[in-house]
């Protein structure tokens, strides 16, 4: 129906027919001649009819804006004085000679210009309308270059693409499963992936050593500002590789997808151990493009008449670090001292002490601060010595429980660096490895940090002595702050898999009842193996700096996990209950006083 597309005609197009399909963007009558600004998913053309085509001209009169129509016409130069340097298409039009009216469309619900305007839950219930504007139809063009840069990478490197099933067991990943009711099998249930794990480690007991899948994953979890229900991996497993290899070519992947999707170049990505990473940024995915480090100073306040200071710095679980803005005296205001005290309370901290440097050199009056007067001379001299401020530097301070503190101020870190803007790149990669197998599930045992298939850095005897300190074979990478993907060498050996299932406190007969099948196959000759996930969604959002995972998303779900354009989930009827041995219970309370 089309001869090109209307975004992509240019000045070489001048003085050739085309016919083209779109939607009416905007209409225009000026004086007798009516101007089309037509649309399709590469772009706008302006087309132009005047009275000299009768028909046309008395239906171009007609058309309202989303119409669909086809055009047909001669593409000539605009007039200088139109040119429009800020349109692809802005050097010509496109004189029409034919048109036809393939549907009309009433009011939209809300202009597509106007976007913002509405709420977004408008834009998701007329989602199909929303796809229409440009940044929509650029972000999931532009996910789609990704997906096949992927693509042709891991193709070039090996891998095949293996799918593996939607219905299943549960996939421990540390969130509450999705279940679906099995009709045949009464009073069972499916469990939707929370990730492919088991299959394609399974798929290396198989012997096909490189796997890849741009794969569904379902974890109803309580939904952040940046997650989905449902999400897309780009999965990744194999066999006979070591840490450095796995690394070597998913780093490589990345690398390539960057430069053909973006032309960007991206060096060697540094390595940092997950100790460094919690000491210097208080957080396992640091930001490398800001500038700011947090300096410990426990040490140094176990003396000093200040509770709020030596309680924590006495207590082993506890920590005392520092955060020192240089400039910050003049680039931060009372207020905003303030309002970071209010955003540290999120995390936990109960204030936020600061200092302000005004003359290093006079340790009595230079220092300005409501808890200076706490400090020893000695202990003030030894702070900024310590964190080499300057004349001018302001220096936070966090005390508290090690993960509180940690939290609060790697946090306010990113803050900081975003409100002072004092990014030094655009891009800062860089993988964590070395991370704990466990961590304290604050109930007496251990969970898992990665999860339960990762193989620790030592023999099962040393693991089970010292759980809280065994360190594990994972590894995540880490873009401007977020991880991108994570994964690790698996377990692949029965009784190492077993020792973690029982720290994780998983006995012998669940582990038999949910892994039996993984247990089994690692008795069958199971080769080293091990890949690594990567969250395809907020790779996007990256890329295109969209604010909003759902932004990069074709149909999302709301942060309530739902979906208001087909209004899932929904109730079903009595009959498909019946048929599913399913009685819904009243609840208990009603909703209100959830
Ligand atoms: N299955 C892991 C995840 O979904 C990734 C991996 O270990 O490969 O996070």
């Amino acid at each position: 129906m089309r001869s090109d597309y209307c975004g992509a005609l240019r000045a070489d197009h001048i003085d050739q027919e085309v016919t083209l399909c779109g939607w009416v963007d905007r209409r225009r009558d000026h004086g007798g001649v009516i101007f089309i600004d037509l649309r399709d998913r590469e772009g706008i053309v302006q087309v132009v009819f005047d009275p000299d085509g009768k028909d046309n001209f008395a239906l171009a009169d007609k058309v309202r804006g989303e119409y669909v129509l086809q055009v047909t016409g001669r593409v000539r130069a605009r007039d200088a004085a139109t040119v429009n340097p800020n349109m692809a298409t802005g050097a010509i039009e496109v004189y029409g000679t034919g048109l036809q009216i393939l549907n009309e469309a009433e009011t939209i619900p809300f202009p597509l210009d106007e976007h913002s305007k509405v709420g977004e839950d408008v834009r998701l219930k007329y989602r199909y309308l929303d796809l229409r504007r440009s940044e929509m139809q650029h972000n999931l063009r532009f996910r789609s270059k990704v997906t096949n840069a992927v693509r042709n990478y891991l193709d070039d490197n090996g891998f095949l693409d293996i799918e593996t099933p939607i219905l299943t067991r549960a996939t421990p990943e540390g969130a509450r499963d999705y279940l679906v009711p099995s009709r045949t099998h009464d009073g069972k249930f499916f469990a939707l992936p929370q990730s492919p794990q088991l299959f394609k480690q399974l798929l290396m007991v198989s012997g096909f050593d490189r796997y890849y899948q741009i794969a569904k994953c379902f974890r109803d979890e309580d939904l952040r500002a940046d997650r989905q229900p449902e999400f897309t991996q780009i999965d990744i497993e194999t066999a006979f590789m070591d840490q450095d290899g796995i690394m070597a070519v998913t780093e490589g992947m990345v690398r390539s997808v960057f430069k053909s999707a973006m032309d960007v170049e991206f060096g060697d990505f540094p390595r940092m151990s997950y100790a460094e990473a919690i000491a210097k940024y208080g957080s396992d995915k640091p930001d490398l493009r800001i500038p700011l480090e947090l300096v410990d100073v426990k040490d140094l306040m176990t003396e000093v008449d200040f509770k709020v200071f030596s309680g924590p710095a006495k207590d082993p679980k506890g920590r005392v670090t520092a955060l020192k803005v240089p400039g910050g005296n003049e680039k931060l205001t009372r207020k905003q001292i303030d309002d970071y005290t209010k955003f540290v309370g999120i995390y936990g901290a109960k204030g936020l002490a600061y200092i302000k440097v005004n003359d290093k050199s006079d340790l009595e009056e230079g220092l300005q601060s409501p808890i200076v007067k706490f400090l020893p001379t000695e202990v003030r001299a030894a702070i900024l010595d310590r964190l080499d401020a300057q004349n001018g530097d302001l220096i936070f301070f966090g005390a508290d429980k090690h993960r509180v503190v940690t939290e609060a101020l790697g946090a306010l870190r990113c803050k900081l660096g975003e409100d002072l803007d004092l990014y030094t790149a655009e891009w800062a990669p860089l993988w964590v490895v070395d991370f704990p197998m466990f961590e304290d599930d604050e109930q007496g045992g251990w969970a898992a940090l990665h999860h339960p298939f990762t193989a620790p850095n030592c023999s099962p005897d040393a693991l089970e002595a010292n759980p809280g300190e065994a360190l594990s074979k994972a590894y995540d990478m880490v873009l401007n702050g977020t991880e991108l993907g994570g994964g690790s060498i698996r377990i692949h050996n029965q009784a190492m898999q077993q020792a973690v299932f029982r720290l994780l406190g998983i006995e012998a007969e669940e582990q038999r009842e949910k892994f039996g099948f993984l247990l089994d196959a690692l008795k069958y000759g199971a080769p080293p193996h091990g890949g690594l996930a990567f969250g395809l969604d907020r790779l996007i959002m990256l890329m295109t700096g969209a604010s909003s995972i759902r932004d990069v998303i074709a149909f999302p779900k709301t942060q309530t996990a739902a979906c208001v354009m087909t209004d899932a989930p929904g109730a079903v009827d009595e009959v498909q209950l019946r048929d599913l041995n399913i009685r819904l219970r009243k609840k208990e309370k009603p909703a209100a006083a959830e």
